[in-house]
């Protein structure tokens, strides 16, 4: 049947059936009850379907995580490519930031359990200015650390006398800046 929807005619004609005539085949229609796949923006084959897997790891802010198994990501499965953006994962942005959260919470609190066989939690607190029962709620899970932090009791962590050595430094005044410093800025 031939189908022609520029008919030239003057004369304004009533639509003859509520039904539309369809000028295009219809897309295909995908099998029953899976969806069909989406073209890969890395091979330029179907093979898109949002997926579950575990181990996909992604660097957010300043590490890396591991997303949760569960989580439907649009994954290539010819040639494994993943579009992790937050347009194609809506829930991914929700997901990284409190992902990020928990990560920041658990290593604070196993790296004042490991520096409290070294000092006193409240010494800790004297010395790096934190106000008192801070480190005693972030050890139990209360609150979120900034990274900063974290950072910081990372590295006395790994080597407790080092906290010493920040004492020293805030006791005494800064040395003077070598007069080289004056040269650069006049280049
Ligand atoms: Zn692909």
């Amino acid at each position: 049947m031939r189908c022609d929807p520029s008919a030239k005619t003057s004369q304004p004609v009533p639509p003859a059936s509520p039904t539309p005539v369809a000028v295009c085949p219809p897309p295909l229609a995908s099998k029953p009850g899976r969806p069909s796949a989406s073209k890969c923006p890395c091979c330029g084959r179907r093979g898109l379907r949002p997926t579950r897997e575990p181990g996909r790891a992604l660097r957010y802010r300043n590490m890396c995580l591991t997303l949760p198994t569960g989580l439907p990501v649009p994954t290539c499965r010819l040639c494994r490519h993943q579009v992790l953006t937050f347009e194609a994962v809506p829930e991914l942005e929700s997901t990284l930031a409190s992902l990020f959260r928990a990560e920041l919470m658990h290593r604070a609190s196993v790296e004042i359990t490991h520096l409290s066989k070294f000092f006193s939690q409240r010494r800790l607190e004297r010395e790096i200015d934190l106000s008192q029962g801070y480190l005693c709620r972030l050890r139990s899970g209360d609150g979120v650390p900034s990274v900063a932090l974290v950072c910081l009791l990372a590295l006395l962590a790994s080597e407790p006398s080092r906290l010493e050595e920040l004492r020293r430094y805030w006791a005494l005044p800064l040395e003077p800046l070598p007069s080289s410093s004056s040269r650069r800025r006049g280049s």
